[in-house]
């Protein structure tokens, strides 16, 4: 299968050439068909599948193919939602990259940064949007956004943004698009939750699945350091100079311990900067560009922060605190071992956190290799305490999920696909989904 034969025009296989692609992805193969086909689309897929481009292709290839049904050129013709800011940054970049030889216009609108630059980019007119759904509201309702001409809706990771409590927000901007669109949903995993939306939603769509490109299990060494929680920074420090890491990205549960540690390791003249959620935009991507570029060692973030970061052949995945949610550790450790690289991926685990091991271990279903490091073992005399949040903020029950998120905002575990990865299977309405 190579992408001429998917049926792309010739200026989407010229930038894609430019990418060095040659063949496509699983999901790029199953979904692009059906989507330039028109049909609705239901993907199963995570990020590191080539899922982005899977769905911005044929939209670039639709868009600049057929005239636009709407009488003005101003109003966006396709609406990509994402759940964070980091996504909507990355397949903005996506459409601009594939889209490079094309003449549509596109714009990316999220929170954290100011509105007036989004204002002009929306008066001057967009093709393509991407979106988080907050920010997107706020422009509608100060009428800078328009949503009646949208042809094309994307929901990207439509799991994530139920656990972000999105629903309310998601509903109110579905209520706004014409009742003829094509909608496309993506989500890594299909709970009843996103069942329910997709039923709501999608009109006979089209069911594709494939499983990530690369298992965990398969290309990433886990292993279990046993250390007590006042140790850990010490440990931490000692992996990183006693293997000369030079890139490396460490997960905390909370904000206030991204930050905390971060400026542990810079006094400990090992550079690194912390990715979260209360960073201002600027500062989230200075910080991933730094760390991608190898400017800073260490990349402290959290869960939802690190969502969708892609970084081609990350070495090394440090969870320095276990998620509260068992899921969050196959997302967090994905990040490595991508793209054929071997990866490596290290729990520091204290006797508080013994409970969320074994929660981890029983949906990967099988047990992590457990290590001791010498002048780093266990003092037998601690006892296990509950895990705290984050500063002022109650202790939650392991599975409530993890502190980014909204109150109250659900969160239905699911277990990580059992089918070999790289492998895909195209199936209608109503087949297999987890
Ligand atoms: P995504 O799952 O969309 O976040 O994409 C993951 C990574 O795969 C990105 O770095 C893409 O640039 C890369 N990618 C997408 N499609 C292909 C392809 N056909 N061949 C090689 N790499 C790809």
């Amino acid at each position: 299968m190579s992408f001429t034969n998917l049926g792309l025009r010739a200026e989407l296989l010229h930038a894609i050439a430019d990418q060095g692609y040659d063949t496509p992805t699983p999901i790029q193969a199953q979904a692009i068909p059906y989507v330039l086909a028109g049909r609705d689309l239901m993907a199963a897929a995570q990020t590191g599948t080539g899922k982005t481009a899977g769905f911005t292709l044929p939209i670039l290839q639709l868009l600049s193919t057929r005239e636009s049904l709407s009488l003005s050129r101003f109003k966006p013709r396709a609406l990509v939602l994402t759940p964070t800011r980091e996504l909507a940054v990355q397949v903005h970049e996506s459409v601009r990259t594939y889209g490079k030889y094309l003449s549509l216009r596109s714009a990316a609108i999220y929170g954290g940064v100011a509105m007036g630059p989004q204002f002009k980019a929306l008066k001057h007119g967009v093709d393509i949007l991407v979106a988080t759904p907050g920010r997107l509201l706020d422009h509608i309702g100060q009428r800078s956004a328009d949503l009646s001409g949208i042809e094309i809706l994307v929901l990207d990771e439509g799991d994530r943004m139920l656990d972000m409590g999105f629903i309310r927000d998601i509903r109110k901007i579905i209520a706004l698009l014409p009742k003829k669109k094509q909608c496309l949903l993506f989500s890594a995993t299909f709970s009843d939750d996103i069942r329910g939306l997709a039923a709501g939603l999608l009109d006979h769509p089209q069911s594709v699945e494939v499983a990530r490109r690369n298992a965990p299990t398969e290309l990433v060494t886990q292993s279990v350091y046993h250390v007590d929680k006042g140790r850990k920074r010490d440990l931490l420090i000692k992996l990183i100079d006693d293997h000369g890491w030079h890139q490396v990205l460490v997960f905390t549960r909370t904000k206030h311990a991204a930050d905390a540690l971060a400026e542990r390791l810079n006094k400990a003249d090992i550079t690194a900067a912390a990715l979260h959620g209360n960073k201002t935009q600027g500062a989230r991507q200075r910080a991933l560009e730094d760390f991608k570029r190898n400017k800073v060692t260490v990349l402290v973030a959290t869960d939802i922060a690190a969502r969708g970061i892609d970084i081609d052949q990350l070495p090394h995945v440090i969870n320095y605190e276990l998620p509260n949610v068992p899921e969050d550790y196959v997302h967090r450790i994905g990040r490595t071992g991508r793209a054929g690289s071997e990866g490596e991926a290290i729990s520091l685990v204290c006797v508080d956190e013994h409970k969320l091991l074994r929660d981890i271990e029983r949906v990967l279903n099988r047990p992590i290799e457990k290590r001791v490091i010498e002048g780093f073992e266990p003092d037998p005399s601690i006892r296990a305490e509950p895990i705290q949040n984050g500063r002022g903020a109650q202790t939650r029950p392991a599975r409530s999920g993890s502190y980014e998120r909204k109150p109250g905002a659900p969160r239905t575990p699911q277990r990580p696909s059992r089918s070999g990865f790289g492998n895909a299977a195209a199936h209608h309405n109503g087949a297999r989904h987890r």
